[in-house]
């Protein structure tokens, strides 16, 4: 059986994909990854995103939004443009967007002023949102609980936690986006501890590339880039981490991706 997967998480538009990008969505494609939601991390890069998938539509679709890390270059201008991209008919999310106190390479109270003007972007769309947290819990939890009843949906992208914040997040009502973390048996041992626990109807998986090389791929590419093409090694790991088929793995993550962001009401 063909299966068909969702990568809801591909930085198509980084540099390492500059020369073979035609390449690599042909390789996604004949690996079954017959969608890629293009992640935008700041201005410049949503509107690359939202140009790729205007070009590509039967393929991909993009997000526009500001990462945590360029949360200083938030302001008025880029707010009113990320609202234009939200217009078009390929952008279906607001992200990457979120808190990251990990690297911390912007200012916390940035970093939280950018987030809040984001989920206000996405309410006032009606799109979801695409979210990144690092080390950052307990602040991203409370801002995101005072808007749960506005937003239209949101995904907390490479989830990496346990079982407790697993939990607050689905009262959230959001959706829990599994990377190449979980091929990873220490780094991500909490994860494989939580991902029994994510409800069918809420699991989605993405591959982050070029960035998260699954640890576990063989043969490993001399690059060390990861790529779309790779996302069935994780889905495999996710299934036979969650005692299921590859196959209900990729119907459950496909079907939920397709609703989160509307895919099925898009033109291809
Ligand atoms: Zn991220």
């Amino acid at each position: 059986m063909k299966i068909s997967l969702i990568d809801i998480g591909s930085n198509l538009t980084h540099d390492s994909f500059a020369g073979d990008r035609d390449e690599v969505l042909a390789r996604a494609l004949a690996a079954g990854v017959d969608r890629q939601i293009v992640t935008g991390t700041d201005l410049s890069s949503s509107h690359q995103a939202a140009g790729l998938a205007a070009a590509h539509p039967s393929v991909l679709s993009s997000t526009a939004g500001v990462h945590p890390h360029h949360a200083q270059s938030f302001g008025p201008a880029v707010r009113e443009a990320l609202s234009g991209l939200l217009n078009g008919p390929h952008v279906v999310a607001v992200g990457e967007c979120g808190l990251d106190y990990c690297r911390a390479l912007a200012p916390r109270e940035a970093q939280r002023a950018a987030f809040i003007a984001q989920l206000e972007i996405a309410v006032a769309a009606r799109k979801p949102v695409f979210l990144h947290q690092r080390d950052a819990h307990e602040d991203f939890a409370a801002i995101l609980r005072e808007f749960a009843g506005d937003l239209a949906g949101g995904v907390a992208h490479c989830f990496t936690e346990g079982p407790a914040e697993l939990q607050e997040y689905l009262e959230l009502g959001l959706s829990i986006g599994v990377t190449g973390w979980v091929n990873d048996e220490r780094r991500g041992q909490r994860l494989r501890e939580a991902l029994p626990l994510i409800p069918a109807d809420r699991l989605m998986v993405e591959t982050d590339a070029p960035y998260l090389l699954p640890r576990d791929l063989a043969p490993r590419p001399a690059s060390r880039r990861n790529e779309p093409a790779f996302l069935p090694h994780i889905a495999r790991t996710v299934a036979r981490l969650r005692g299921e088929t590859l196959e209900s793995v990729a119907a459950s993550t496909t079907r939920n991706a397709t609703r989160l962001f509307g895919l099925d009401a898009r033109d291809s």
